[in-house]
């Protein structure tokens, strides 16, 4: 039989209501003749009810146990699901991680997946079970204890799934109906794309645009999954969404092609570090060690000797950051002044695969932001995206007139 994926996002499976209207999609599938593996994630708002628990816990968390409270919402709609399937005379199991098993590595919060052995779930099936429901974003470590996948882990677990089953598609069902030129929900001028290179994609997942996980977009590109985003709440079509693709399938493209924002962005500045060899490698490894993602980084112009190091990373990393950072100060190993905290930024990028043969896109939008008297704090760049950290007031202006400038709402 041939082997079909879908995931349900926490909108998706919302109420029980949602779940039923889900289901019936997935009947739909199993009537062509599929077996179905449907991926989901925990009820709309489970997943934050539960970080907010564990911050509240203990705010500098053992992972492992963070692992366990936060993997369970996805438990509940595994179950649910299941029973609403049978409920429909369709025959129906669900599998928490373990039970798959899906596993991963012990990087706990942020596990990632090794291997997901098929022969138990291919059993069942060849037992007449028509589905497997997989709770998602969650799996085991070697030790043997729950780990999860990272915030948005349920597209990952869905494309990894996809590509252990070698499954015909991989459908990411969701709150919008496809990949955006950017967030629909900022900027009422974004166009749905009919197809978005795998290289675009991941560019702008990993700057922010949270309709797939990153490391879903890395599998998928990896072992050639063939993936489509669509809405779980328009009618049912083979041709409806967004696929993701490689960059030979996209004949013509604008020169950018979207914007990505991400809010959960904290700029940190240690201040008054001496300006020799050493200090920065002692101040990222000291992060990195500390478990903090240091995203974007300026050295400003030293006087003296001494300057200043300000870097980026995840408003929810800044306690482990400052806890690194006194660390060290702690140990002797650096002297500064002081360590500055700044909340109310925002990182916007650009994406386009055309950046690659053209040039002054920088200064194009150095240009836009500069009309809008939005100030530029930090600033980084590679092949095809170009990112800017700037006060979170502006975000969905400088989204939103980047959107305009650069023709997006205009097909290429
Ligand atoms: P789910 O719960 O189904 O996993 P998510 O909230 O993780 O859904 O992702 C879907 C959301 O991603 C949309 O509601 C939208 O606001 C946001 N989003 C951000 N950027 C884009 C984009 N470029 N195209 C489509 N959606 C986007
Ligand atoms: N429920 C998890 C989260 O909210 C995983 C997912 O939905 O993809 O991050
Ligand atoms: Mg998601």
């Amino acid at each position: 039989m041939p082997t079909l994926v879908m995931k349900f996002g926490g909108t998706s499976v919302a109420n029980l209501d949602r779940i039923r209207r889900a289901a019936k999609r997935v009947g739909v599938e199993v009537a062509k003749g599929y077996d179905v593996i449907v991926i989901v994630s925990a009820m709309a708002g489970k997943t934050n009810e539960l970080v907010g628990w564990v911050n509240e816990t203990s705010p500098l968390f053992d992972a492992r146990e963070y692992d366990a409270v936060v993997s369970s919402g996805e438990n509940i709609t595994a179950g649910l699901m299941a029973l609403t399937l049978q409920e429909m005379d369709i025959p129906a199991r669900s599998w928490q991680g373990w039970q798959v098993p899906l596993m991963t590595n012990s990087a706990h919060s942020q596990a990632r997946i090794e291997d997901i052995p098929p022969h138990n779930i291919n059993q069942k099936f060849a037992e007449g079970m028509k589905v497997a429901v997989v709770a998602g974003f969650q799996g085991v470590s070697p030790e043997g204890r729950i780990t999860t996948l990272g915030r948005g882990g349920s597209d990952t677990t869905a494309v990894a799934f996809a590509a252990a089953f070698e499954a015909e598609r991989c459908d990411i069902y969701t709150d919008v109906d496809g990949v955006y030129t950017t967030d629909p929900r900022i900027c009422t001028k974004a166009r749905k794309l009919e197809k978005i290179s795998f290289e675009e994609m991941l560019e702008l997942a990993s700057l922010g645009a949270k309709v797939l996980q990153t490391r879903s977009v890395e599998l998928a590109m990896r072992y050639k999954v063939k993936l489509r985003v669509l809405s779980s709440f328009e009618e049912q079509s083979d041709t409806a969404g967004t696929l993701v693709v490689d960059e030979e399938e996209i004949m013509e493209s604008n020169v950018v092609s979207g914007v990505a924002y991400s809010r959960d962005e904290a700029k940190m500045t240690v201040v008054s570090v001496q300006d020799r060899p050493g200090v920065a490698a002692t101040i990222f490894n000291a992060l990195s060690e500390g478990g903090v993602n240091v995203d974007m980084i300026v050295q400003n112009v030293s006087e003296e000797g001494i300057t200043d190091m300000t870097f980026s990373c995840p408003t929810d990393q800044v306690a482990r950051a400052e806890k690194a950072m006194n660390a060290v100060k702690d140990a002797g190993e650096l002297e500064f002044e002081d360590l500055l905290v700044d909340y109310d930024v925002c990182k916007v990028s650009v994406v386009g695969i055309g950046m690659r043969s053209q040039s002054g896109v920088a200064a194009k939008m150095f240009k836009i932001l500069s009309d809008e008297g939005i100030n530029i704090k930090v600033i980084t760049t590679s092949e095809i995206k170009i990112s800017v950290l700037i006060d979170r007031k502006y975000m969905e202006l400088a989204v939103q007139a980047l959107h305009d400038a650069f023709e997006l709402d205009k097909a290429a």
